[in-house]
C-alpha cells in the first residue's frame, strides 16, 4: 500500500481490483497525480504531466468496463519515457533542442498500450537523447534516487525507475541501448527488461543507436513486466528491424519450476570493477536459484572486458549520424538571427546539444571519418561479432546467464560527472547484451545497507518468458523486490 492511500503497488494486483470494482481507474490515476505534485519537486521524475488526457483515459476505461468491455490492462496508469513520441502531450528527450517539441504522431507502443486502455501519466526525465548512466545529462535538470535524494537514479531511464520506485507510477517505459533500462532499475531497486533487438517497435521511438536500441518494461516486479510485454511486444510494419513472430502471452510461464534448468555464471563478471557485496549479491541468488531447482556452471565470455570500448565506438556512430537530422531547419531548436547557413547549423546545434551529446558527435564522427573508420568503426564491428559468438558458445551449455547488473550501487550526484570514463563503466556489465541483441533483465537482490543491488539474468534470443519466469520465482522465494525507499512511504 502506498503511504498516501489505499491502493496496491503493483500493476498485477491493481488489475485485480479493478476487476472486482473496489475503485475506478479515475480514482487511481488520481492518487498518482496527487502524489506527483506533491513528492515529484523532490525526485524531479516527470518533465511533462499530463493530467486532461489521463483523466479522460481513466474515464473511457472506466465507461469500457462498465460496458463489459475492459481488457486485462484497462485503466492501469503509466509513465512515459520522454523518447516516445506522444501527439498532444511534448517529447523531448530531455534535450534542449527539442525542449518545445510536440511530435506528428504517437510511438507504436504509446499508440499500443493506449488501445490496451491504459493511462498516461506523464513523460519521465531522462539523460538527454538517451545518454548517460545517471540522469545527471538533462536539460531539465537531474533526477534523484529515491532511496537517497543525494545519490543518482541511474540513467538514461532514471526518470522512470525513479517515478516507480517512488510510487508515482506503478510501472514505465524504458529504453535500452546499453543498459538505459536495467542500470536504472539496479539503481533504484525496480524490476526491468530489456528484450531481444527487435521485440518491440521503434517507431516513434527517438533514435540514439538504431542497431542497439530498444524499448522495455520497468515495474516493481517480473509478473507487472510480463502484464506490460504483451502489449508493447509484436511486429510493426512501420519498423522494418521489428521481427515478425506469432504473438505471445508473456505471463504464461512465470508459474514454471526452475528444476532442470541450466544457468550459467560468466566468469569475466567478477573482474576487479565488481564491488564486493555485490558479488556475495550475485552469489546468494545463485544459491537460491539452485536450491529452487536450477543447475549452476561456470561460462566463459571471453571477450566481455571488450564491450564497453565496442559499445562507445559503435553507439557514437550511429548517434552522429542519427543526430545529423537536428539542423535547426528540419528539426530542433533555431539559433537567434543566424549569419549565413553555416552560422545557423553551428550555433543551433551548439545551444541545443548538451555536452556529452556533443562528445558522441565529435567521437562518431571521428570513428566514421575516412582514415579512421577501418580502424575504429570496422574493429568495434568484429569485435562485436566476437562478443556475439561469445554468448552464441555459452548459450549452447545454458539456459540463462546470472550476474550483477552494475559494478557499484548508486553514486553520488556529481560524483562522476567530470569524469566519462568512469561514468562509462557503469554498463560494463549490460553493453554487451546490446551488441549482441539479446535479453536482459535487472531484478533487486540482497541490498547493500539502504542501496538497492541489481542481479542481471540475460536470455537467448527471444528467451524473455524464460527471464521473467526465473525473476517471478525468485521473488516469491525471496521478496527484495517488495523492499521500498522510506520516500514511497511519504
Ligand atoms: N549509459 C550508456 C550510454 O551512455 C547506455 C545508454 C542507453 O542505454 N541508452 O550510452
Amino acid at each position: 500500500m502506498s503511504g498516501a492511500g489505499s491502493f496496491p503497488e503493483t500493476l498485477t494486483e491493481q488489475a485485480k481490483a479493478l476487476a472486482a470494482r473496489q475503485f475506478s481507474s479515475v480514482e487511481l490515476t488520481q492518487h498518482y497525480l496527487d502524489r506527483i505534485k506533491r513528492l515529484d519537486p523532490q525526485v524531479n521524475s516527470f518533465i511533462s504531466v499530463c493530467p486532461e488526457l489521463a483523466f479522460a483515459q481513466a474515464l473511457a476505461a472506466d465507461t469500457a468496463r462498465a460496458r463489459g468491455e475492459a481488457g486485462p490492462l484497462s485503466g492501469l496508469p503509466y509513465a512515459n519515457k520522454d523518447i516516445f513520441c506522444t501527439t498532444g502531450i511534448k517529447t523531448t528527450c530531455a534535450s534542449r533542442m527539442l525542449a518545445n517539441w510536440r511530435a506528428p504522431y504517437d510511438a507504436t507502443v504509446v499508440r499500443n498500450l493506449a488501445q490496451a486502455g491504459m493511462v498516461m501519466l506523464g513523460k519521465t526525465n531522462m539523460d538527454e537523447f538517451a545518454m548517460g548512466s545517471s540522469n545527471e545529462n538533462s536539460w531539465f535538470g537531474p533526477v534523484r534516487n529515491p532511496w537517497d535524494l543525494e545519490r543518482v537514479p541511474g540513467g538514461s531511464s532514471g526518470g522512470s525507475a525513479a517515478a516507480v520506485a517512488a510510487r508515482l507510477a506503478p510501472v514505465a517505459t524504458g529504453t535500452d541501448t546499453g543498459g538505459s533500462i536495467r542500470q536504472p532499475a539496479a539503481l533504484c531497486g525496480i524490476t526491468g527488461l530489456k528484450p531481444t533487438y527487435g521485440r518491440v517497435s521503434r517507431w516513434g521511438m527517438i533514435a540514439f543507436a538504431s542497431s542497439l536500441d530498444q524499448g522495455g518494461p520497468m515495474g516493481l516486479s517480473a509478473e507487472d513486466l510480463a502484464m506490460l510485454m504483451n502489449v508493447m511486444a509484436g511486429s510493426d510494419p512501420r519498423d522494418s528491424t521489428s521481427v515478425q513472430r506469432p504473438p505471445e502471452d508473456f505471463t504464461s510461464q512465470l508459474a514454471l519450476p526452475l528444476s532442470g534448468l541450466r544457468i550459467g555464471l560468466p566468469r569475466e563478471f567478477n573482474d576487479g570493477n565488481l564491488s564486493a557485496p555485490i558479488a556475495a549479491s550475485v552469489a546468494e541468488a545463485a544459491a537460491t536459484l539452485e536450491q529452487l531447482g536450477a543447475a549452476l556452471v561456470d561460462v566463459s565470455l571471453p571477450h566481455a572486458g571488450m564491450a564497453i570500448p565496442a559499445y562507445y565506438v559503435v553507439a557514437s556512430a550511429e548517434a552522429s549520424s542519427n543526430l545529423s537530422r537536428y539542423d535547426g531547419v528540419r528539426f530542433g531548436h533555431r539559433c537567434e538571427a543566424p549569419k549565413d547557413l553555416a552560422d545557423l547549423y553551428s550555433r543551433s546545434r551548439a545551444e541545443g546539444f548538451g555536452a556529452e551529446v556533443q562528445r558522441r558527435i565529435l567521437v562518431g564522427t571521428y570513428v566514421l571519418s575516412a582514415g579512421y573508420y577501418e580502424a575504429w568503426y570496422r574493429k568495434a564491428q568484429q569485435v562485436r561479432r566476437l562478443i556475439q559468438s561469445d554468448y552464441a558458445r555459452a548459450f549452447e551449455n545454458v539456459d540463462v546467464l546470472l550476474g550483477p547488473t552494475t559494478p557499484s550501487t548508486a553514486f553520488r550526484l556529481g560524483e562522476n560527472a567530470d569524469d566519462p570514463l568512469t561514468m562509462y563503466l557503469s554498463d560494463i556489465y549490460t553493453t554487451g547484451v546490446n551488441l549482441a541483441g539479446l535479453p536482459g533483465l535487472s531484478m533487486p537482490g540482497r541490498a547493500v545497507g539502504n542501496l538497492p543491488v541489481g542481479l542481471q539474468l540475460i536470455g537467448n534470443y527471444f528467451g524473455e518468458q524464460r527471464l521473467l519466469q526465473i525473476a517471478h520465482q525468485y521473488q516469491k522465494q525471496t521478496g527484495w523486490h517488495l523492499a521500498r525507499p522510506a520516500f514511497a512511504e511519504l
